[in-house]
């Protein structure tokens, strides 16, 4: 009997850690910016990076922010500490929004929201190792400066899982849905078509950034992008 149960619980921790590894691998179908469709095919391949060096600790910055709303783009960054997880709010505004789409037959899923300084930094690393600096910075932020350290950027992907984090998604109709809708619940698309050289990223029409129904309605009824909006456009390192 005692065995049964051995073996029972080793089944289920050997399940559960298979769930946790296919939930990594995604994680590390990384950020942003990609500079052209094929890297973006690339990402998917991406699992983890060989070697992990060790860890730069960036303390000594302060988070910025403009009226209360945390800015971080290429001349914004984040301390190494500032670790806040998913933030409540941008979650339970997203299954609002995910709730209602449903009612119109559209799906939205989540597949990446808080990201840690530590985890940007490896996949930071894997596309310096794998591609150099200079093309990395093209498609993926530098530790400290992916706006989903804030747990305020999520990333978000429709019924078709092949068109997640793929240009291709904007014409999908959950891409379409979140173009019209989005800000209704407090999200912002984050780097638009034709913005590139404000924000610092291509089209990303995946990932938005929570700022709350009262900034994003403004913000969208100004046709800025958040960097312009805010005053703080850094389309490069400073
Ligand atoms: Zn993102």
């Amino acid at each position: 009997m005692k065995r049964v149960i051995y073996i029972m619980i080793f089944m289920l921790l050997s399940m559960t850690i298979l769930r946790y590894q296919s939930t990594e691998t995604l994680h590390y179908t990384v950020e942003a910016s990609l500079d052209n469709i094929d890297v973006i095919e690339d990402e998917k391949t991406v699992v983890k990076p060989k070697k992990l060096e060790s860890i730069t600790i960036v303390e000594d910055i302060k988070p910025h922010y403009v009226q209360g709303v945390i800015i971080v783009n290429k001349g914004y960054g984040l301390p190494s500490n500032y670790a806040p997880g998913e933030n409540a709010n941008a979650r339970a505004a997203f299954n609002k929004m995910q709730s209602d789409a449903k009612l119109e037959g559209i799906t939205l899923h989540a597949f990446s929201t808080y990201r840690s300084y530590d985890r940007q930094r490896m996949i930071y690393s894997n596309y310096v190792s794998k591609y150099g600096q200079a093309r990395a910075d093209k498609f993926s932020a530098r530790p400290g400066h992916s706006e989903h350290q804030t747990g305020l950027a999520f990333d978000i992907g429709g019924a078709d899982t092949t068109v997640w984090l793929s240009q291709k998604f904007g014409k999908s109709p959950e891409g379409k849905w979140l173009v019209e809708n989005a800000h209704k619940y407090g999200f912002v698309l984050r780097y638009p078509q034709g913005k590139e050289h404000i924000t610092g990223y291509m089209y990303e029409p995946w990932h938005f950034r929570y700022v709350g129904v009262e900034w994003s309605t403004k913000i969208v009824e100004s046709g800025l992008t958040l960097d312009e909006y805010f005053g703080v456009v850094s389309p490069s390192y400073k």
